[in-house]
């Protein structure tokens, strides 16, 4: 399909938090080469650029006066197999959960933790997506982009990604100059598991070890038991980061709350769920306009009933203060405000 463009373009259906704002220009392109000649045009107009993905990590504050960018380079490609590896080359339009459902199938091991996690593969290398103790960056190999400024290709290898948690060098020091076209991943073919969190488990009881396809079936469980549906209500996951505080500081509030959760990082920092900081706030099930906190796990942020962008801005702000008001910690927004 040619490069379409549409003008004053509805975002409704491009963000999860169900925000209608507007784009001035929407622009969908399929093959790298579309992307090179949209980016030489967009450069000549002066104009500003967003590119994105399924929008589940977005929130927009406002109308977009630019071009919002969406790939449909839709590809999976098996690069090549040694010993009990594979390497796998996916477009970057690639719905995430499509590429974990095809790996988990093949029974390769690496993404089945982070299986059902809304978006796309490019986003999923800007974001560094982690759930039940897997974080992506363990399975990248190389990240392909388009630099915006000159349109020239960039392959960036996994170390050069400065990963981080939820964090990456796309979404910080170069954050809004290259575009992902495609994501190199590395997968297991033999069982390498990780089976450490909460109820995955209990699939450690099993006598043999668990295929890539049945941790992905348990995953997906876990995750419809306790996650609101987008297509249903509203949000955008995880609103806030969980934050890593020094370990004094730990200690401290660990004295006060001795069931405190925490996960040790190393000896100087420890991470509390956010979670349980808001919980304690008394922020379950609480509205603002129309944005509320989800009543089964406070640290998502729903649109209850046509919030808008200031209802959601607005209550995130007041969960900050009545937290750092309560345990003096900082929790900063793990969502995009745009
Ligand atoms: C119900 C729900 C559950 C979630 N659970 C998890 C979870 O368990 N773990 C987790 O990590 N996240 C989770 N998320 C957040 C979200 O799914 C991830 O952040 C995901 O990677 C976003 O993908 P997307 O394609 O929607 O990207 P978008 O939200 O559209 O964009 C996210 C960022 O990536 C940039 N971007 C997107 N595509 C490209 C590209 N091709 N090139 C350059 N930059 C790009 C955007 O500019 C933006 O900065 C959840 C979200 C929801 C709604």
């Amino acid at each position: 399909m040619p490069v379409r463009k549409r003008y004053n373009c509805s975002l409704l259906e491009h963000n999860t938090m169900s925000i209608d704002a507007k784009a001035k220009e929407f622009i969908s392109y399929d093959t790298v080469e579309e992307l090179i000649a949209i980016l030489c045009e967009i450069r000549d107009k002066g104009q500003r650029i967003l590119h994105i993905g399924r929008g589940s990590n977005l929130l927009f504050t406002q109308d977009f006066d630019g071009a919002v960018l969406h790939s449909g380079i839709k590809f999976i490609e098996y690069v090549s197999r040694s010993n009990q590896e594979i390497i796998v080359r996916a477009g970057a339009g690639v719905v995430w959960d499509d590429f974990c459902a095809q790996m988990a199938q093949k029974n390769y091991y690496g993404c089945e933790n982070l299986s059902y996690i809304p978006g796309e593969v490019g986003a999923s290398a800007v974001q560094n997506i982690g759930a039940y103790g897997v974080e992506v960056e363990s399975i990248i190999q190389e990240v392909e982009t388009i630099e915006i400024a000159t349109g020239t290709r960039r392959v960036f290898k996994v170390e050069e990604c400065e990963y981080g948690y939820r964090d990456s060098i796309f979404k910080n020091r170069l954050q809004g100059q290259y575009i992902v076209t495609a994501v190199v991943y590395r997968l297991s073919t033999a069982a390498v598991v990780n089976l450490e969190y909460g109820q995955l488990k209990e699939l450690r009881s099993q006598d043999a070890v668990p295929s890539a396809q049945e941790i992905r079936e348990a995953v997906i469980a876990i995750r419809k038991s306790k996650l609101p549906e987008p297509s249903e209500l509203g949000n955008a996951g995880s609103f806030f980061k969980n934050p890593v505080v020094p370990v004094e500081v730990f200690n401290e509030l660990a004295a006060v709350y001795s069931e405190l959760p925490h996960y040790v990082l190393n000896d100087k920092q420890v991470k509390i769920p956010a979670a349980w900081l808001i919980d304690k706030c008394g922020w379950k099930g609480k509205c603002h306009g129309g944005a509320a906190v989800y009543e089964k796990q406070p640290l998502i942020i729903v649109n209850r009933n046509k919030a808008t962008a200031a209802d959601i801005k607005e209550l995130a702000t007041l969960i900050q203060q009545s937290v750092y008001d309560k345990f003096r910690i900082n929790i900063y927004p793990e969502v995009n405000y745009i």
